[in-house]
């Protein structure tokens, strides 16, 4: 069964896992349908200097504007997609989005910040999947320095053929991130070998780090790793300010979270924060 609850605004899906099949059958069809009638939307969170004086970047996030059900968030739609496949079009929507909208920024307003997309672990285990990258950034015009690929710890498990894709994507000039760092079973070594640009330190860590000394260690020994692998940094989830000044110190950290801004439509990033991004 779904359980419906209207916050913010939001329809808020819990349990998305659970749903019955029959619920299933009729989430996928829609969905494929949506896909279809361009129902699909990205959403853009900006990423700020620890002072908040500057977009260093923004992160793309995909919704499904639903006719009847109002925006649905990925967390309820992309299980369902990767498991009918349908994750390989949407992946490549979004990516294809997300490299136009930056480079209409660019174009436009001169921005010069990267645009960061998340990655689904089949999408990135695709075949020749550093093809699919270099065709979307020729076919857009956004250089390849402007494109932060998210990818989990989790999607590394395997990780020869990881470090060869991740290798080739390094080569064409596209950024790496690690998201959600801290949550997954990456082992150190990986960090080691693998080209990775930044860490994101899950929010987690962050939501009571200003009381939890365990967080405050973690944190503090992913940052002093991180500058040691000459990675940077981003801490994901700050919502309040005690949070921002307990992390004042890390000076060059950047940082995304609700304190700032939540996730917006593209026009509402155009209206406040055009100015901020260009550096
Ligand atoms: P993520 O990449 O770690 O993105 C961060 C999520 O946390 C976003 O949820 C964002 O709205 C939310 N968030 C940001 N700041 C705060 C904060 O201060 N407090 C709280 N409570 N939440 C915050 P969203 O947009 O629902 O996305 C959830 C996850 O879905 C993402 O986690 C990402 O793993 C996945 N996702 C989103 N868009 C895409 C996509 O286009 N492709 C793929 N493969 N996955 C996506
Ligand atoms: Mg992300
Ligand atoms: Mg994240
Ligand atoms: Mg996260």
């Amino acid at each position: 069964e779904v359980k419906k609850n209207f916050k913010n605004g939001y329809q808020i899906y819990t349990n998305a896992l659970h749903v019955h099949l029959d619920e299933k059958l009729a989430l996928e069809s829609d969905l494929r349908k949506g896909l279809a009638n361009d129902e699909l939307v990205l959403y853009y969170q900006p990423k700020f200097s620890i002072t908040g004086e500057k977009v260093l970047g923004i992160e793309a996030l995909v919704r499904w504007q639903h006719p009847e059900k109002g925006l649905v968030p990925p967390g309820v739609f992309l299980p369902i997609a990767e498991e009918t496949g349908l994750i390989f079009d949407i992946g490549s929507w979004v990516l294809k989005q997300s490299c136009l909208q930056m480079k209409q920024w660019q174009d436009d307003g001169g921005l010069q910040i990267p645009i960061s997309v998340n990655l689904s672990s089949q999408q990135f285990h695709q075949m020749n999947f550093d093809q699919h990258i270099h065709a979307v950034l020729i076919e857009t015009g956004l250089e390849a320095k402007f494109l932060e690929l998210e990818i989990t710890e989790s999607m590394m498990m395997d990780a020869k053929t990881s470090t060869r894709t991740l290798q080739k994507l390094s080569d064409l000039g596209v950024k790496i991130s690690l998201d959600d760092f801290g949550t997954g079973y990456s082992s150190l070594s990986y960090l080691k070998q693998f080209p990775i640009n930044r860490l994101k330190i899950d929010r987690s860590f962050i939501s009571d780090i200003t009381n939890n000394d365990h967080d405050k260690a973690i944190v503090s020994t992913i940052i002093s790793m991180a500058q040691h692998l000459k990675m940077d940094v981003t801490a994901e989830g700050i919502e309040t300010k005690d949070q921002l000044d307990y992390l004042m110190q890390n000076e060059s950290m950047e940082i995304q979270g609700f304190y700032f801004s939540k996730p917006l439509p593209s026009k509402d990033i155009e209206s406040l924060y055009m100015k901020k991004a260009i550096v």
